[in-house]
């Protein structure tokens, strides 16, 4: 598979998450196959990162250095401790994941994430295709419907256009 087939069975597989705090979908190829993909969850805690190491886990795929992880978006680098979840940067560099690929940058995380992979000697890199990178954008914006703090600001960030 392309880089632009992987991309487009992602955007597919969002469709299935109305996480209200913004979509990403993330998947796991070798050789050019997918071997496993996942929105993040409907509930706005499980990220697509978490979610698709899970499944590998569960399906017993072995991680070795010719595993690379797609994601939508650039993976965070600190989750709050309320949710009691990792962070998926911490997770996607236990399992040994050597290349990471991701279309939209995260204003928030991104420094921190990047800074941290490369330490560790992974292949970190976004696509160059513009398009996708909007797409990947407007895909997680469009599914944010998260109430109005009561100071009146939304809870969850849109991303602004890469
Ligand atoms: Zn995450």
């Amino acid at each position: 598979m392309s880089e632009k087939d992987i991309f487009k069975e992602l955007f597919e597989v969002a469709k299935k998450s109305k996480d209200p705090e913004g979509v990403v979908a993330a998947c796991l190829v070798k050789n050019g196959s997918i071997l496993a993909l996942s929105p993040s969850a409907h509930d706005g805690v499980r990220h697509a990162e978490d979610l698709v190491l899970e499944i590998a886990r569960l399906k017993g795929i072995k991680i070795d250095e010719k595993v690379i992880l797609y994601t939508t978006l650039e993976p965070c680098s600190y989750r709050s401790p309320i949710n009691n979840v990792r962070d998926c940067t911490s997770i996607i560099l236990d399992v040994g994941i050597k290349t990471v690929i991701f279309a939209a940058n995260d204003p928030e995380y991104s420094q921190n994430a990047k800074k941290r992979f490369i330490e560790a000697g992974v292949n970190y890199r976004q696509i160059r295709d513009k398009d996708f990178i909007r797409k990947s954008v407007e895909l997680f914006n469009s599914t944010i419907t998260i109430p109005l703090t009561s100071m009146g600001l939304p809870r969850a960030k849109k991303l602004p256009n890469n």
